[in-house]
């Protein structure tokens, strides 16, 4: 038997380790106060992971209230159009409340609700994990309270009206840029001061270790279901994945089933905003001058930093890719060369949406369009039998507004 001459990608993937480390990045960088938190929180979850009843009460939610499985649909039209790989759509558009959040929000509530912790405070951007937050806790009848930053609200009014609807309060933070880091950096100084009756219900695979973890494994359903729906319905696996990637969770939640299988490429997309020379765009890895490793908020992962060690302001037209950080398995599965990374701009994406509206009859998220931004880049370089499955992370209905603004409601 001939030995391979190089070791698998794959064999590199069984991360974190105990102490929350993917390599040199991730771990835990918070104040002392939080360190018994998070200790806590590690033990619960590793516990209810153990508990039949906790996944079975998950599994059961997944199913009569997420609406999952979510369907794997073949895109024929669009595949045609493009004249290479087949097209395969997982979509995360068709679960509750129009995307992948809810999985990680749901799993987190029903962990809070096991912990014993009542209230619950979360952050958020463009208010989408607002939402999903402020539905799980509805659904388990907990208090909910969300940090915002008073720039986002402004820009993102109906998530704010629907957060209120499903009975949170949003605290509008006016620190800093007032936008997603600083609505982060409330929801962490809120839990530090009331860690003993609250939970944090993080939205990303971001923060300090266990967060990563338990978001990646509450996301990891994507994949499970995406590969046998391949399976099912081509016959074998596809030959590359693909999925955009803001803190990373929708990404990581797709990659991970496929983490053993070395001959599928995994590829993330970051936002490119107005192109990497620009400086405007949040591609963490795609900009050697400004994307390096650093802390932020807990982790040690890929930062946009200015030359001080400044966090930078990011751009994207997709409020959910617009973050200065990337989850560290993420920075981890790079540095393997198990996962590879690109970007796609604004008008990309822009494109992308448009032409899945007009060829398959869905409205996509605008961070989702970045995924198809680089299906209609790799599809025509690849051959007809070779299969792309792609991560529909969440449909478009709440980007009308940026969309009509782009292009006029004329069309
Ligand atoms: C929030 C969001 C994202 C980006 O978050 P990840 O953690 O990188 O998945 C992507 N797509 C949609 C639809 C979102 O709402």
């Amino acid at each position: 038997m001939t030995q391979p001459s190089k070791t698998p990608a794959s064999a590199a993937v069984n991360v974190p380790d105990e102490r929350g480390y993917y390599g040199e990045f991730g771990g835990r960088f918070v104040p002392e106060t939080l360190v018994p938190a998070l200790d806590e929180l590690e033990q619960a979850y590793r516990a209810a992971l153990n508990d039949p009843a906790f996944m079975a009460r998950f599994a059961d939610l997944q199913t009569t209230y997420t609406g999952r499985p979510t369907p794997l649909t073949h895109a024929r039209r669009l595949s045609e159009h493009l004249g290479g790989a087949q097209i395969y759509l997982k979509r995360e558009d068709l679960a509750h409340t129009g995307a992948h959040k809810i999985n990680n929000a749901l799993g987190q509530a029903l962990l809070a609700q096991r912990m014993g912790k009542k209230r619950i405070v979360a952050e958020t951007g463009a208010g989408q994990h607002g939402v999903a937050s402020a539905t799980a806790c509805a659904l388990l009848g907990l208090e909910c309270h969300v940090y915002m930053g008073s720039v986002d609200m402004a820009r993102q009014r109906p998530n704010v009206f629907r957060m209120k609807l499903l009975g949170a309060e949003v605290i509008p933070v006016e620190s800093g840029s007032k936008t997603l880091k600083d609505a982060i950096n409330e929801a962490i100084r809120d839990w530090v001061t009331n860690v003993r009756t609250t939970y944090y219900l993080l939205g990303s695979a971001l923060g300090p270790h266990p967060y990563p973890l338990m978001v990646r494994d509450f996301q990891s359903v994507i994949g499970i279901e995406a590969r046998q729906q391949m399976l099912d319905q081509a016959g074998r696996l596809p030959d590359t994945c693909i999925a955009c990637v803001g803190g990373g969770s929708n990404a990581i939640g797709l990659f991970h089933a496929f983490r053993g299988d070395d001959q599928v490429d995994l590829i993330g997309v970051e936002a490119g905003g107005h192109g990497v020379n620009s400086g405007e765009h949040a591609a963490r890895f795609a900009d050697p001058e400004r994307g390096r490793p650093g802390v932020l908020h807990g982790t040690r992962s890929f930062v946009l930093q200015d030359a001080d060690g400044q966090i930078m302001n990011t751009h994207s037209v997709s409020a959910g890719l617009d973050y200065a950080s990337v989850g560290p398995e993420h920075a981890y599965l790079r540095q393997m060369e198990r996962a590879f990374y690109t970007l796609a701009t604004d008008d990309e994406a822009l494109a992308a949406f448009k032409l899945l509206c007009e060829l398959e009859g869905i409205i996509p998220a605008l961070e989702s369009s970045h995924a198809v931004a680089e299906v209609i880049k790799r599809a025509p370089t690849m051959p007809k039998d070779a299969i792309i499955l792609v991560n529909l992370s969440g449909r478009g209905d709440k980007d009308l507004d940026t969309v009509m603004q782009v292009f006029g409601d004329q069309q």
